[in-house]
Order: structure tokens, then sequence, then C-alpha cells
């Protein structure tokens, strides 16, 4: 009886101890969530109308960039292939639960389709969303294995914010007139230098947004695409870029014709 009883209190003790720890196992998640066709915004307080604007810009971001890569026959994203962009408290929080840098103000993450970021980020509708999202976009349409320039890569997602667009062609030629300008070949290994200045790295995104920019508002989007298409099955960068221009077999000859094409225009 003794034990029965001993056994009956462990067993009301251990459901005790257990419940908490049932009830704890699904806590409501921190997370609220809003979903478009396209997109799951994940967001913790953001007030309604940011979490809404940021719905509508994103889907309007991946009509537009879709669009100005030229590919038509991109593969949607619905259902479960939703993009997720998670919206942080703010930026201690999104440095701590997200792992970021403490100088970064947002992180695009292509092969899971994810945006990680906070509400204060700066740039947040102008750059950030549209800058993140060409990386996935681009990244998807050409795969994530095909191994690409840096600038190329920085210079593709830059081409998405408009309004550092159509600055990158003036501060390139003004580069030039400096004599400041990073030609092409050397433009990937100049941040690696340790003692990199901002004025650097300010030039290589210019540059890469601007070289981007003469490729595709020149020869036009269907040839990028061409190009693109080259690069997603398997052709090294520059034998596809020949082979979708018809010129620019090697970096010098593309760096030539850029830099020529910004010394008559500008
Ligand atoms: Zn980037």
């Amino acid at each position: 009886m003794r034990t029965v009883t001993k056994f009956s209190i462990f067993m009301a003790a251990a459901v005790l101890i257990q419940a908490p720890w049932v009830w704890a196992a699904k806590p409501k998640s921190e997370w609220n969530e809003k979903k478009s066709q396209h997109f799951v915004v994940f967001y913790k307080d953001a007030p309604k109308d940011f979490v809404d604007e940021v719905i509508r810009s994103a889907e309007q971001y991946y009509i537009e960039i879709t669009r100005d890569f030229g590919f038509t026959r991109y593969e949607s994203w619905s259902y479960d292939s939703r993009a997720k962009i998670y919206i942080y408290k703010d930026q201690d929080d999104y440095v701590n639960s997200a792992r970021q840098a403490n100088w970064s103000h947002g992180a695009a993450f292509a092969k899971s389709k994810t945006i990680r970021t906070f509400p204060a980020a700066h740039g947040f509708f102008d750059s950030l969303l549209p800058h993140e999202l060409g990386h996935i976009i681009f990244r998807e349409f050409v795969g994530h294995n095909v191994s690409l320039p840096r600038w190329f890569e920085e210079g593709v997602a830059m081409y998405q914010e408009k309004s550092r667009r159509w600055g990158a062609h003036k501060t390139v030629k003004d580069a030039i007139d400096r004599g400041v300008f990073i030609p092409l070949k050397d433009l990937n290994r100049s941040l690696l230098d340790p003692k990199v200045t901002d004025e650097v790295v300010d030039l290589f995104y210019a540059e890469s947004a601007s070289v981007i920019y003469f490729l595709i508002k020149e020869f036009g989007e269907n040839r990028f695409e061409t190009f693109c298409r080259k690069l997603k099955y398997g052709s090294p960068f520059f034998e596809a870029m020949k082979g979708a221009y018809g010129r620019f077999g090697t970096i010098e000859e593309l760096n030539q014709a850029w830099v020529d094409y910004l010394k008559k225009k500008l």
C-alpha cells in the first residue's frame, strides 16, 4: 500500500512536472506571419502598415526583377516555394537572433529564398529589398553551383536598386577622370586588401552596377537572358558572354568597351 501510494505520488508529480513541459513544447511562436502570392513575411512587432508595404513592394519587385533580367519563363514562386522575409524587432534582435555582423542591415540566403532584416534597416524599400531579391532571383535562375565573379553577382543585385542605378555611370566616369578607376580584372581583388577604404568599397559597387547596366541597357534584356542561360548550362563566363554578345570574349575586351562607352556618353 505504501509503495502504491509512493508510486501514485510519483506519477502525480510526474504529471505535474510533465504538464508544463508539454505545454511549453508548443509555445505560441514569437513570429506572426502574413502570406501573399509569392512571399511569406514573418514579423515580430512591426506595425501592420509596414508589413503590408513589405508585401506590396516585394510582389512589385518580383515582377520587375524577372522582367528586367528578361527571365520570362521564370518558374513562379507559390505555395511551398514562396520566398520568406523575416523582419526582426530591431537591429540588436537581428544581429543576435539571426547571427549577423553588427554592421549588417540585411542578408539574403539564395538557396532557401530567405531574407532577414529589420524595419529600420537602411534603405529598406528602395535598396535593401530589391537588392536582396535580385540576388535570390538571379541565383535561382542560373543555379547555385555556377561560379561567378563577385563584381558580376553584386552588379546584378545593384541593378535592381533603381535609385543607385542612375548614379553609377557618373561615379565611374568621375573615377576614370580622377585616375582612380579600377579595371574589371582587378575589381574583385580591390576588396581583399585589409586596408580597403570606404571609397574603394563604394567604387566597387558603382563599377559593378555600371557594367551590368551597360550590358543590359546597351544590348537589351534578350541578350542578357541568353548570356545567363549559357551560364546556367555550364558555359565558362567569357565563353558565355562571347556566345551571347558576339564580343567580350575576355575581361579586357569588356572593360575597354565599357570605358569607351562611358567616355563617349558622359
Ligand atoms: Zn549584394
